[in-house]
């Protein structure tokens, strides 16, 4: 049976990550990288922001045939269905067996399904693959009317682009906010009046939903006394680590596969990295920077090496209905709030100990780079104010 020194499962941006780590460190190793999505690993988070212009296959591709060739690494276009970690073998849907000297799992999650009864199942679409999204932007060429089931970053940036193909909107949440994961009340509002003023209807604190079918076919739901229908149900409700691979291994796991510091399973020649890694402190990541940064990680530490992953603080930046926000939510026990304005600039400094925490701010979008280096290097305040002056 083959034998690969490296095995990484999932074509996202951890898994090449990984495989960068493993290559600086050796050009020699075999290395085999496995994807089941239907083209090269691509830039994820493009790929909602893009539904107006559309995109071409390998448009967001993270690197092209060429790279893998110079680095020697197989790009297998396959599912792994099964890990027998007694024999370090990998069962494929459609290629047989292999074995894997180490494995890195960095299988991502999918999204959240919505249990409710008269779902119209062909009209519901997600945003997670290239090859959904490309879907949604098909199915746009003969429908108006959108509903859009999630109001995170996600679901809103879908909207935003929806509304600027001139689609009828309505957007709604369980939640009384939107972006909740990183937005507080005060930003929520911003956002929410920009919402409407775009023309999406949003509709917040939903909590029962019926589905059901007009005389003529049309689908509806219900909920509250509103009745609304549409051609297309978009859901963006959030997302669950892929750990079906890792459960049946019988890994350890929670919600996500379970790491220790180095990124190491519960078992020693196993990793896992970005999504689908819950960490020791309970937290999953689910943003890019921070999956690009496991995958080093895991990457090295599979070599042998022992580098310790720290949590960052979680960023978020979005650029919604001609507005940029960009927010790293604060824990509570911050000092000081600072709040500053100018002209369209909106910004909330969080402090502690005379040091720049956690921020949310609206509409600076040119130095966001610049405010995300003073949280990330917890800058003091005067320096803050020096170098990003309002
Ligand atoms: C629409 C959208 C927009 C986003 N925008 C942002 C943003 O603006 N900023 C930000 O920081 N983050 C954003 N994110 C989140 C970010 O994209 C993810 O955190 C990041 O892509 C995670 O990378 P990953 O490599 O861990 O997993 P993924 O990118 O999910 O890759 C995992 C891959 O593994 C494959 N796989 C799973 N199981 C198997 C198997 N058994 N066999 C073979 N292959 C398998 C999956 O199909 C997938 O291709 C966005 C996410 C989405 C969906």
């Amino acid at each position: 049976m083959i034998v690969k020194d490296f095995v990484i499962i999932g074509g996202g941006i951890a898994g090449l990550s990984a495989i960068k780590s493993i290559r600086e460190e050796d050009t020699e190793s075999s290395v085999l990288w496995i994807t089941d999505e239907d083209r090269l690993p691509y830039k994820r988070t493009k790929i909602n922001k893009n539904i107006v212009s559309g995109f071409g296959k390998e448009d967001f591709a993270l690197i092209d045939h060429d790279w893998l060739v110079n680095n020697h690494v197989e790009l297998l276009y396959d599912r792994v269905e099964n890990i027998d970690v007694e024999l370090h073998e990998l069962a494929f849907k459609h290629r047989g067996h292999l074995r894997y000297k180490k494995l890195i799992l960095a299988t991502g999650n999918k999204p959240n399904q919505l249990l409710v009864d008269n779902l119209p199942e062909e009209k519901i679409f997600h945003v997670h693959t290239a090859r959904q999204v490309e879907n949604i932007i098909r199915f746009s060429k003969k429908s108006i009317k959108y509903l859009i089931i999630g109001a995170g970053v996600e679901g809103v940036e879908t909207a935003d682009q929806l509304i600027k193909m001139n689609k009828e909107v309505v957007l709604i949440d369980r939640n009384n906010t939107v972006i909740k994961r990183f937005l507080n009340q005060k930003y929520s509002d911003f956002l929410v009046e920009s919402i409407k003023k775009s023309g999406i209807e949003f509709y917040p604190n939903i909590t029962e939903l019926n589905f059901s079918e007009s005389e003529s076919g049309k689908s509806i739901l219900t909920f509250d006394d509103k009745k609304v229908e549409f051609d297309a149900l978009i859901l963006t409700l959030g997302y669950t680590p892929n750990t079906d691979l890792a459960v049946n291994a019988e890994l350890k796991c929670n919600t996500g596969i379970l790491v220790n510091e180095y990124l190491q399973t519960s078992n020693e020649d196993i990793y896992a990295a970005g999504d689908v890694a819950e960490h020791v402190t309970g937290q999953i990541t689910g943003l890019w920077h921070a999956a690009e940064r496991q995958g080093y990680i895991a990457g090295k530490n599979a070599m042998g090496k022992e580098i310790i992953f720290k949590l960052e603080p979680f960023r978020m930046k979005t650029e919604v209905f001609d507005e940029f926000y960009f927010s790293v939510k604060p824990q509570g026990d911050e000092d000081e709030v600072v709040t500053e304005e100018k002209d369209t600039v909106v910004r909330d400094i969080y402090i502690k100990d005379g040091k720049v925490l956690a921020l949310f701010m609206k509409n600076d979008g040119a130095r966001a780079k610049l405010y995300q280096q003073a949280i990330m290097e917890q800058w003091e305040f005067d320096k803050f104010k020096n170098e990003i002056p309002l």
